[in-house]
């Protein structure tokens, strides 16, 4: 072996500084809830790891099945290449170390998906080493979970158990896909940093394009192992939760279990190392299996497979093409567009919103633009049910709104108007401002003539406007309403007070 490799047993790290606000009460006081996580990611490839069929979603059953997916004697195994560069994509976007020699191995189990009778992984040689990923706390701060490895297998078949009340069917078109399990370290103490940790991942994937995030597909399914210890303790033992497949349901569950655990602790009894399940409809956790270690799986390196031997040119050819990361470019919105942690967070968190975000903002009032694009688009969308992609409003046209607005053309008010306008027609804002005669009005002489004809009409008011200067608000209530909104406020203001003699 020309290089050396550093064999690496999934280790559980020293803990992160204690988080006295995270912990949870039980009747004897105060627990800590530990959690960590293994994401199986399916890599967006197009053929399998180690075979040429077809990696797509669905299909007919056991349409994508070569010989080498369905088992059969004497078909070997040939790695594909682009599956292990966006293996190494990843492990770039998470900053972590790129194994140059690694091995794949054998996970022996039986079970009627898995017609090969094991699974090609990678055991002691992942080919991604120690990174980190950068997550939003219960108290919107960013704090790192440390990334132990990620390494590349093979997925297994599906069993289907509903097509026939007498006997159960196997789609192999999964079987041989690509995977990429990405195991964190036990950093995250808390459902709601769980959860985090999980939607922090699934952007990552997606900004690298090395995995398409669809959960509903199955293509990320996250392994969730909780424990709980009386702080400062010694740690707990730990159930995995296997194949949670949303972020809200991990966070559910970690909730769940991790008070699950507590009522059996302070009761007095023990936590057995099992796998459980998560029941989506109960919000509960039950065992599925007890735990299995990794002697009964008899691992050992797969004799028809070679070592994987990958260059550093290799790697550093990958690292050239990697695109902004949601971390940096939460940095860059935060410090160039002058947005808060927390608005810059959700703007990155999905790189369509950053994507139009950043296009909208061109030559504009970014701020305005934050808060148009996540008060008033995002709530349409929602209460409409509508896809962010299918958005009727572009975002060039959401910038041409911010800059009438900006400029002066219209005020606040109308701007909602135009918005709806947009939103039914498609139409750009100017060309609706100028259709409807929307423009805001800054013609002083005009708007004097407004407040001189009100004034006539109400004279007891103007009195009372003077006694009562609070009154003002109602007085420009009163003259936008008769402008058909349009007048400027800010000249409007400025010329009820000098009238009514308002400081
Ligand atoms: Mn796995």
């Amino acid at each position: 072996m020309s290089i050396a490799a550093e064999a690496s047993e999934p280790v559980f790290t020293a803990f992160k500084t204690a988080r006295p606000d995270q912990w949870v009460k039980g009747v004897t006081g105060d627990w800590e809830i530990i959690v960590g996580m293994e994401v199986h990611a399916q890599v967006a490839a197009k053929a399998k790891l180690f075979s040429g069929a077809s990696a797509a979603y669905g299909g007919e059953p056991n349409s994508h099945v070569s010989f080498v997916d369905a088992g059969m004697p004497g078909m070997l195994p040939v790695i594909n290449k682009y599956c292990v560069e966006q293996a190494v994509r990843t492990g770039l976007g998470l900053g972590a170390k790129i194994n140059l020699w690694s091995r794949f191995d054998r996970k022996n189990y039986f079970y009627p998906d898995l017609p090969q009778g094991y699974q090609i992984s990678q055991y002691l040689y992942p080919i991604v080493g120690q990174g980190v990923l950068e997550i939003e706390s219960d108290d919107k701060s960013t704090i790192e979970v440390g990334i132990e490895r990620i390494h590349l297998e093979q997925d297994a078949g599906k069993s289907v158990h509903d097509l026939d009340p007498n006997a159960t069917y196997v789609d192999l078109n999964r079987s041989g896909c690509a995977l990429m399990e990405i195991v964190s370290k036990p950093d995250i103490r808390s459902p709601e940093e769980a959860a985090n940790y999980f939607k922090a991942l699934r952007s990552l994937v997606r900004y690298l394009g090395t995995c398409d995030g669809n959960m509903d597909e199955g293509s990320m399914r996250a392994d969730v192992n909780v424990s709980v210890r009386k702080p400062g303790g010694e740690l707990g033992t730990r159930c995995e939760i296997k194949n949670v497949n949303s972020t809200k349901f991990v966070a559910m569950a970690v909730a769940y279990e991790a008070r699950r655990q507590i009522e059996i602790l302070e009761d007095g009894g023990t936590i057995d190392q099992e796998t459980r399940l998560f029941d989506v409809k109960t919000g509960q956790t039950r065992t599925m299996r007890s735990k299995e270690d990794a002697h009964d799986y008899r691992y050992f390196p797969d004799p028809d497979l070679l070592p994987l031997v990958i260059t550093q040119e290799f790697v550093d050819g990958i690292k050239a093409t990697l695109p902004e990361l949601p971390s940096d470019k939460r940095k860059r919105f935060i410090a160039d567009y002058g947005l808060s942690a927390y608005d810059a967070g959700v703007l990155v968190a999905d790189k369509e919103f950053s994507d139009y975000f950043e296009e909208a903002a061109k030559g504009t009032d970014a701020k305005m633009v934050n808060s148009w694009m996540t008060v008033e688009l995002f709530g349409y969308l929602n209460k409409n049910g509508i896809e962010f992609t299918a958005s009727p409003v572009s975002a060039q046209n959401l910038g041409g709104l911010v800059k009438l607005i900006q400029d002066g053309t219209i005020n606040g008010k109308i701007a909602k108007d135009v918005f709806a306008k947009m939103i039914e027609s498609g139409d750009d804002a100017s060309t609706i401002v100028e259709r409807d005669g929307l423009k805001q009005t800054t013609d002083t002489g005009a708007i004097e003539a407004a407040i001189d004809a009100l004034m006539a009409q109400s004279p007891e008011k103007v009195d009372e406007a003077r006694e009562k200067p609070k009154m003002l608000g109602w007085w420009v209530g009163q003259v936008m309403k008769s402008t058909g909104g349009k007048a400027n406020p800010a000249i409007v203001n400025d010329i009820l007070k000098r009238k009514l003699g308002i400081e």
